[in-house]
């Protein structure tokens, strides 16, 4: 969801770390498929890639660390969510979790079911992400070949290949409706009446 989660992520990192704070940057399945957080303005940092049996209360272990920072939240397990109030309420860590809250069937994804329990605090973005027909965005659906998809596997990262299938923000009604534009727009260019100027 081209929403600038990650980039809200990085600048939260980068302005911790300009207070000599010491943070760490986690991150899961993110698009570049590498062990960093990447955002569509280009910015990039390099992350520790989370995976299903780590136990997130090691990274606390030996070190002095202020704050965590995790972003795709939603491919964490709701284990890596116990484990980070852990941090917060025995070692004292700041945690900050970016991600969506739900799957591309709408419902919530475990972890960010889990977070939203948990979490001291919860905001949705203000994101400037709007639907073809200009309502905010909300929903996140998946298309495969021009078609959204109701059904299959809950986590299939997009963006990656040949455009197959990538995610489309959109508002709840045309989500439900399964329409991905306006009337003709995916079938004909528009028509427009009348002169051109300057013909
Ligand atoms: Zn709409």
């Amino acid at each position: 969801m081209d929403c600038g989660k990650s980039t809200l992520a990085l600048q939260i990192h980068h302005n911790h770390t300009r207070q000599g704070r010491v943070g760490l940057l986690l991150t899961r399945n993110d698009r570049s498929a590498r062990a960093r957080v990447t955002t569509r303005i280009g910015l990039a940092k390099e992350a520790l890639e989370v995976k299903d049996h780590d136990d997130l209360r090691t990274l606390a272990s030996g070190e002095t660390i202020d704050y965590i920072i995790c972003d795709e939240a939603q491919f964490f397990t709701r284990d890596h969510v116990e484990q980070l109030a852990d941090l917060v309420d025995i070692e004292g860590i700041d945690v900050y979790a970016f991600g969506l809250a739900t799957d591309f069937t709408a419902t919530l994804f475990p972890a960010s079911a889990r977070l939203f329990e948990l979490a001291d605090e919860v905001a949705r973005l203000q994101v400037e992400v709007l639907c073809w027909c200009g309502a905010d965005g909300v929903l996140n659906a998946r298309v495969s070949n021009g078609r959204l998809v109701r059904e299959g596997e809950r986590f299939v990262v997009g963006d990656t290949d040949d455009g197959r299938l990538h995610y489309q923000v959109m508002c709840r009604k045309h989500y439900r409706q399964g329409r991905l534009a306006a009337e003709g727009t995916n079938t004909k260019p528009v028509e427009h009446s009348g002169q051109m100027s300057g013909s």
